[in-house]
């Protein structure tokens, strides 16, 4: 069983997996925070929303 990256779609067990789970939302996985992050600022969910994201 292979769960796609959201962001750039790759398989995420062959790297190092980051679930992230809006409220209201399924689960999303992502092959790192790399794609965690691009994803973010992609979607613009830094803007308006209840979550502090703060780059490690
Ligand atoms: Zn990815």
């Amino acid at each position: 069983m292979s769960t796609p990256c959201v962001y750039c779609e790759s398989t995420v067990e062959r790297h190092d997996p980051v679930y992230a789970r809006e409220e209201g939302s399924e689960e999303r996985a992502f092959c790192n925070y790399a794609c965690l992050a691009a994803y973010i600022d992609d979607e613009g969910l830094t803007t308006g929303t209840c979550c502090e994201w703060s780059p490690a």
